[in-house]
């Protein structure tokens, strides 16, 4: 039998926790445990036990002022263990500074003035909203999903990211203990078709495609109807800015993404200069907002199709997808952004998975406890990478090909890295080799002097450049030699327009070399590589496509 969700609240007046919990009780009770705590500490206790217990809690109120850790603090250290929980912070004034500080740090919901009688006015209207936004979210309806695997298993590495990058609570079972052998046995399953993925009915799927857990995991991933106004195609910031602007101004917006939406920014640690989070805001977070805003407008979303083809039909222009199916819209807008660069060292490949990651990887933060981890590149993704993993490897490494970093990281990334004492810099070097057996154990690492020396290492993250993937656009739109689409003004060659281009205009500044299809974010040919212009390109593009379609 699953547990009623917990809704807590912290609150250091015993008074005034006792009046919560009373409130609470009175209208929640019935379908909640209620459960009350008088400190952040006591109240992050209860947590841990409710985490251990496999229990969900929908809603979590904190007292803003509490003595040694007040409620922003603890609702940070909350969210570590119940990242989808809704969050209120309870004020006994309009303390605009807290505010603000908690929609940064701790993206809270909603804000409680006490004291807050009558609670049917004041009080329940904000309960009822965070347990309906808890309801719709994932975690109330899948909270119960097992993948059972093996930590060196690629595959089951590629299951959990997917789930995790899909804000999908799941737990996690290894083949090497006894309750993951009982699942596998249940499962009717062998060590070699790991990960096994038992759903919350408890359906067994042995190595599943990502398409197949989505499915299964209640990730829409077929469309309502076979046409719309927007096809958004890729989920990163530029694609989701335009399901949020398209939606939002009635476009009946559909929005297909290959993997799980956030792109590269959902990868992001800490993303510290992004417009309006002084004290930055993670990749997780920032998409989780996003996804939410989306679907509140309306827009459709589908994750793990992938867009193999575009073509044009008539007036129409449609988007194939891996199984060949087609949708078709009135315009689309490709928002594919970019992907790592494979790092050519001799074994990498091999070890991709199983050790060796590209990208931050922040399922593996818990298995780098005390141990030495490597990260290979001079850019912001790589210091961001480097400053997160110093939280939790003993010590951390960036090799870098460049003289120093000055030419590649932005100054605040370098004098954080300055500051921390685990953190290593290994300039003029690469890495050669990777080698390992069932995983990574060791690297070679060449200097530019020509020596070479072996570590030993078990993680190894690659932040190397990337690269846009749009091989499916040859011949349809216009691209430069990377293989980024090429639009506006640049397509126009001595004042002449791109060839078949039949329109008595110029195409618009964020259109293809075929109107009516509009690109944002980094897939961009000359497109500045940052979350803020993905996300404005994602709104401009949309204003672009309202305008191509009043001139049809
Ligand atoms: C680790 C890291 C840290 C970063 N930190 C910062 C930072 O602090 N500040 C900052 O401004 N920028 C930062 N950046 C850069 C920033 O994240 C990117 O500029 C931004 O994400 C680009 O957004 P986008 O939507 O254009 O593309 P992406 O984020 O690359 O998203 C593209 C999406 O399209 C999907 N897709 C691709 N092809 C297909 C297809 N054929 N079918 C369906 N879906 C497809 C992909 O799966 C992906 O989800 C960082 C990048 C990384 C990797």
């Amino acid at each position: 039998m699953t547990s009623k969700p917990v809704l807590l609240t912290v609150d250091d007046d015993p008074g005034v926790s006792r009046a919560v919990a009373r409130d609470l009780r009175r209208r929640y009770g019935e379908a909640h445990r209620i459960v009350r705590a008088s400190s952040g500490q006591e109240a992050l206790e209860a947590l841990k036990e409710l985490k251990l217990r496999g229990e969900a809690v929908a809603a979590i109120l904190a007292d803003y002022r509490m003595p040694e850790m007040n409620g922003i603090e603890f609702l940070e250290q909350a969210m570590d263990l119940f990242p989808r929980a809704r969050r209120a912070l309870l004020t006994a004034y309009a303390d605009t500074d807290a505010a603000i500080q908690a929609i940064n740090l701790v993206d809270v919901d909603h804000y409680l003035l006490k004291p807050w009688d009558p609670p049917e006015e004041k009080l329940y209207p904000v309960v009822d909203a965070l347990v309906e936004t808890w309801r719709a979210s994932a975690d109330s309806a899948v909270e119960e999903i097992k993948i059972v695997g093996h930590r060196w298993s690629a595959p089951t590495y590629d299951a959990r990211d997917f789930l995790a990058r899909n804000a999908v609570p799941y737990r996690y079972y290894s083949i090497d203990e006894p309750e993951g052998r009982r699942l596998l046995d249940a499962a009717a399953a062998d060590p070699t078709e790991i990960p096994v993925v038992i759903t919350t009915e408890g359906r067994a799927l042995l190595a599943p495609t990502p398409a197949e857990i989505a499915a299964a995991v209640g990730l829409t991933v077929d469309p309502v109807t076979d046409f719309y106004d927007l096809i958004v195609v890729g989920g990163g910031p530029a694609g989701l800015g335009s399901a949020v602007y398209g939606a939002s101004e009635g476009l009946r917006t559909l929005l297909v993404e290959r993997q799980a939406a956030g792109g590269q920014a959902g990868q992001s640690s800490r993303i510290e200069n992004y417009l309006g989070f002084p004290d930055g805001v993670s990749g997780a977070q920032l998409t989780d907002r996003a996804r939410r805003q989306a679907i509140k407008f309306g827009a459709e979303m589908l994750t793990a199709r992938d867009v193999t083809a575009l073509e044009v039909q008539g007036s129409a222009r449609a988007v194939r997808f891996g199984d060949g199916s087609t949708i078709a819209a009135h315009a689309v807008i490709l928002a594919t952004g970019v992907s790592y660069r494979n790092l050519a060292a001799t074994g990498c490949a091999e070890l991709t998975g199983r050790g060796v990651y590209y990208g931050s990887a922040m399922t593996e933060a818990p298995e780098c406890a005390n141990r030495d981890v490597y990260i290979v590149g001079g850019a912001n993704s790589a210091g961001q990478a480097a400053v997160f993993f110093s939280r939790h490897a003993r010590s951390v490494t960036l090799v870098v090909r460049g003289e120093s970093l000055h030419s590649s990281m932005s100054h605040y990334l370098i004098q954080q890295l300055e500051a921390i004492d685990n953190v290593h810099v290994r300039t003029r070097t690469t890495v050669g080799e990777a080698h390992g057996g069932e995983h990574l154990e060791g690297l070679r690492l060449d200097h530019a002097d020509g020596t070479s020396e072996k570590v030993e290492t078990s993680h190894l993250f690659i932040f190397i450049g990337a690269q846009p993937k749009t091989d499916w656009l040859d011949g349809v739109v216009e691209r430069d030699e990377h293989g980024f689409v090429w639009t506006g003004p640049d397509l126009l060659l001595d004042g002449r327009r791109p060839t078949g281009w039949v329109l008595g205009r110029d195409p618009y500044y964020l259109e293809s070399s075929v109107p009516g299809v509009f690109v944002a974010g980094d897939v961009r040919a000359q497109s500045v590589k940052r979350v803020a212009s993905a996300v404005g390109e994602g709104a401009m593009a949309v204003t672009l496509v309202h305008r191509y379609l009043e001139e049809r």
